[in-house]
C-alpha cells in the first residue's frame, strides 16, 4: 500500500518553497507572450497611429490620470497592502487595489506576493528570480531582471510564500476576473475620453493613450525596480542585496524607486523617507488614512532610520 503525504506535512509538495512543472511553465510563456509581447506591440501600433495627430490636453489628463491609478494599484495595493502588509484597508479599497494593480498586467495579486516575497528573502542571491546580478554580464542580468526572466522561471509556491491571501475569499474573487480588468483598462479610458470630448476620435486616442500606451509605459516603469534600482544609484542604508535608490524613477514609479530604503525598512509604507524624496504612494495611503479608509500605518522612527545609515 503507498503511504500518503498530508498536505500539511512538510514533506507535501503543497509547502514546497519552489514549483515547476510543464503546466506552469505553459502558463507563464502564455501570459508573458499576452501581457509582455502583445503590448510592445499594440505601443509600436499607437505610436505609428498617432505620429500625426496633434494631441490634446484631455489625451495628456487621461494618460497620467490611468499611469496614477495603475501605479498606485500596484505600489500601493499589490505592493505595500498585500505583500508587506504595511497597513491595512477598508474591504472596499482592497478590491479596488486589486482591480487597479490587475490593469497593469503583471501577472495576478498572489503570484504576484509570492514572486516578490520569494525576492525579498532571496535577494541578489543566485535563488532570485529576476536580480540583475545573478548573469554572466551586466547586459544580460539587465534584460534578464527586467523583462526576460518572466518567460520561464521557478514559481514561488503561493501555499508557502503567502497562505494567508489563499484564504481570502474575496480577494480571490476578484482576482480571478485578472484579464477582465486588464481588458477594462484598455476600455475604461476610450470611454471617459469619448464622453468628455464626444467624439469617436476621443474614443480611439483614449484607447491607444490611456490604454496601450500607458500599459506599456506603466509596466517598464514598474521592472525598472528589478533592474535598475539593483543596479545604478545610492545606497545610503546597509542591506543584504545591492539594491539602490533612484531619483529619476521616482515619480513614474509613484515612490517605488527609492528601493534601498525600501529593503532597508521592508515593512514600512513610506518608501520616501525625507521631504525630498517624492513618494506618491505614500501619499495615497495618508489621504486613506485621514479619510478612515486605511489604519494601521507602518513608518520607521528617525532612531530606526539613523541606526541603518552607513
Ligand atoms: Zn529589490
Ligand atoms: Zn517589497
Amino acid at each position: 500500500m503507498q503511504a500518503t503525504v498530508s498536505p500539511d506535512s512538510e514533506e507535501s509538495p503543497l509547502k514546497k518553497r519552489l514549483i515547476s512543472n510543464s503546466y506552469i511553465k505553459l502558463m507563464q510563456k502564455r501570459h508573458f507572450l499576452i501581457c509582455d509581447v502583445v503590448p510592445l506591440i499594440g505601443c509600436m501600433i499607437a505610436i505609428a497611429l498617432l505620429w500625426h495627430e496633434s494631441l490634446t490636453l484631455i489625451d495628456s489628463i487621461v494618460f497620467l490620470g490611468m499611469c496614477f491609478l495603475t501605479s498606485t494599484g500596484i505600489t500601493v495595493g499589490y505592493h505595500r497592502l498585500f505583500t508587506h502588509r504595511s497597513f491595512n484597508a477598508h474591504p472596499v479599497i482592497r478590491q479596488l487595489l486589486v482591480i487597479l494593480g490587475s490593469m497593469s498586467a503583471q501577472g495576478p495579486v498572489l503570484s504576484w506576493v509570492a514572486n516578490h516575497r520569494h525576492h525579498h528573502r532571496f535577494s541578489d542571491q543566485s535563488e532570485d528570480t529576476h536580480s540583475p546580478h545573478t548573469a554572466p554580464n551586466k547586459l544580460l542580468g539587465l534584460w534578464q531582471s527586467h523583462l526576460f526572466w518572466k518567460w520561464e522561471y521557478e514559481y514561488p509556491n503561493p501555499v508557502y510564500y503567502a497562505p494567508e491571501l489563499l484564504r481570502d475569499q474575496t480577494i480571490l474573487k476578484v482576482s480571478r476576473w485578472y484579464y477582465g480588468w486588464i481588458v477594462l483598462g484598455l476600455v475604461f479610458p476610450a470611454i471617459v475620453t469619448g464622453i468628455v470630448t464626444q467624439s469617436w476620435m476621443g474614443v480611439w486616442h483614449g484607447f491607444w493613450l490611456g490604454g496601450v500606451i500607458r500599459l506599456y509605459f506603466a509596466q517598464h516603469t514598474t521592472w525598472c525596480i528589478n533592474s535598475v534600482c539593483h543596479l545604478w544609484g545610492q545606497r545610503p542604508f546597509q542591506t543584504s542585496d545591492r539594491s539602490v535608490n533612484n531619483i529619476w524613477l521616482a515619480l513614474p514609479t509613484a515612490g517605488e524607486s527609492w528601493h534601498n530604503n525600501h529593503h532597508a525598512f521592508q515593512n514600512s509604507a513610506k518608501f520616501g523617507l525625507y521631504w525630498w524624496q517624492i513618494d506618491l504612494g505614500y501619499w495615497v495611503i495618508r489621504l486613506l488614512e485621514m479619510t478612515g479608509l486605511a489604519w494601521d500605518v507602518t513608518v520607521p522612527t528617525e532612531a530606526m532610520i539613523q541606526a541603518k545609515k552607513i
